[in-house]
């Protein structure tokens, strides 16, 4: 079967939705999933064979473009001496100190599987170590999907435009106090009120899952100072912006503050499932074996992912983030460019090398929080999204995702995007 509406119409007898995570449906932009079977350096290939330069990355991880030969060397290499043992392994403790060394307040590692298995720990963890029970997370901010964390998130959550999830209990989902993003009177008004019971906050670098929204200067570095005036800590979800925006993250940019947890994904598995939590050892060393805080992993620290991830992480260097801060700033450019010959008022917004639009008059200063990015004219991107695809340039499916770039996007795959944003641009004019 080679169309992609066959593949679409058989999957959805098979799988809710015909996907296996909601923003593939396409629910928010329409039309048919492509169904990708192929991917190498900036480009991705569906099922009728059509060829696209990608923007989405696997969301993130491939930062050094698809199938780079020596990540897929080393996963072969490792699959070849066995895919899994379910027993430590020498290369766990060296993708743990390659962390340590780029992140410097991260002084112990506990690999996991995904995102929100690192951001659901990290929690427990703060809980354990304070005693207390309040979560404070921001809205729009999207760090997984745990019970305690689709209150107001971002991602998926967002594109569907849902209040949170069916499904949580009441008195879990009151466990997470939602504050507006960039909002310090806020925070300092739920730690006057509440600051006794609050375990520690939750807050994406920067923000990335409402499209991109940059923490105002100075924001994180003000939740650290406020939760340790507390006694709570501060939990940095630095998933989708870890090893991506710089060598050290969205931390690494500015290193003005010291949040007590990090938790990290995509980048550290280059395509295949690592996260980690990562942080302050006295507060590390609360989870077992060593302290109370249960966690624990099948597939842990697999080998083969593992050996995915230290290449990625190996791979990435100097020269990979210059090129990614300029192509991120290059196709932004063009974009804006296009969108303002169009008549189409809009802001870019950045947060080092990542980036994404927001559409309409009234946002064209951009945007600060869920409330800004919300009072958008979102029903400008489909259009928009479905005339670059058909001029062979695969977007993020929702107007409430970030823009990836990988070290593999050259002149030619920026050459195609240039071609293709004056049709697209006027699409989302009309
Ligand atoms: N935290 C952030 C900031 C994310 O962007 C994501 C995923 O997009 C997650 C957590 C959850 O990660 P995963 O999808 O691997 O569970």
């Amino acid at each position: 079967m080679t169309d992609n509406t066959a593949l679409f119409e058989r999957a959805l007898a098979a799988i809710p939705g015909g996907v296996n995570s909601p923003v593939r449906a396409y629910g928010s932009v329409g039309g048919t999933p492509r169904f990708l079977v192929s991917a190498q350096g900036p480009y991705v290939t569906d099922a009728e064979g059509r060829e696209y330069v990608d923007l989405v990355a696997s969301w993130g991880p491939a930062i050094l473009g698809h199938a780079h030969p020596d990540v897929v060397k080393a996963v072969t290499d490792a699959a070849a001496r066995g895919l899994s043992f379910g027993a430590s392994t020498p290369a766990e403790t060296e993708l743990a100190e390659l962390i340590e060394e780029r992140v410097a307040p991260v002084e112990r590692v506990r690999l996991v599987s995904t995102g929100t298995e690192a951001t659901m720990t990290a929690i427990r963890l703060a809980r354990g170590f304070t005693g207390r029970d309040l979560l404070i997370k921001f809205a729009g901010h999207y760090h997984g999907h745990s019970d305690g964390l689709l209150a107001a998130a971002g991602s998926g959550v967002a594109t569907f435009a849902l209040p949170g999830s069916a499904g949580v209990p009441a008195p879990i989902a009151a466990l997470t106090l939602v504050l507006p993003y960039n909002d310090l009177d806020a925070v300092r008004a739920a730690f006057a009120e509440h600051g006794d019971r609050i375990a520690g906050l939750i807050v994406e670098s920067a923000a990335a899952n409402m499209g991109v929204v940059a923490p105002d200067a100075g924001f994180n570095a003000a939740l650290a100072e406020i939760a340790h005036a507390n006694g709570s800590l501060l939990i940095v979800d630095e998933v989708l912006t870890g090893f991506r925006v710089s060598s050290a993250g969205y931390w690494g940019l500015d290193r003005s503050y010291t949040p007590d947890l990090f938790t990290f994904g995509k980048v550290i598995g280059g395509g295949l499932p690592v996260a980690a939590l990562g942080g302050r050892a006295d507060v590390m060393e609360h989870l077992a074996p060593l302290g109370p805080v249960y966690q624990a992993g099948t597939l842990s620290g697999n080998p083969v992912a593992v050996a995915a991830g230290l290449a990625t992480l190996r791979g990435a260097d100097d020269a990979v983030y210059a090129h990614l801060d300029r192509t991120a700033a290059a196709v932004s450019a063009e974009v804006s460019a296009a969108l303002t010959a169009a008549g189409v008022a809009h802001a870019v917004q950045t947060a080092g090398n990542l980036f994404s639009f927001v559409f309409g008059e009234s946002v064209a200063g951009g945007v600060r929080d869920y409330a800004g990015v919300l009072s958008q004219e979102s029903w400008r991107y489909p259009p928009f999204f479905h005339a670059m695809q058909d001029a062979g340039v695969n977007l993020p499916p929702s107007v409430f995702e970030a823009w990836f770039v990988t070290a593999a996007h050259d002149d030619a795959a920026l050459a195609r995007i240039i071609e293709a944003l004056p049709v697209a641009a006027k699409a989302a004019a009309s």
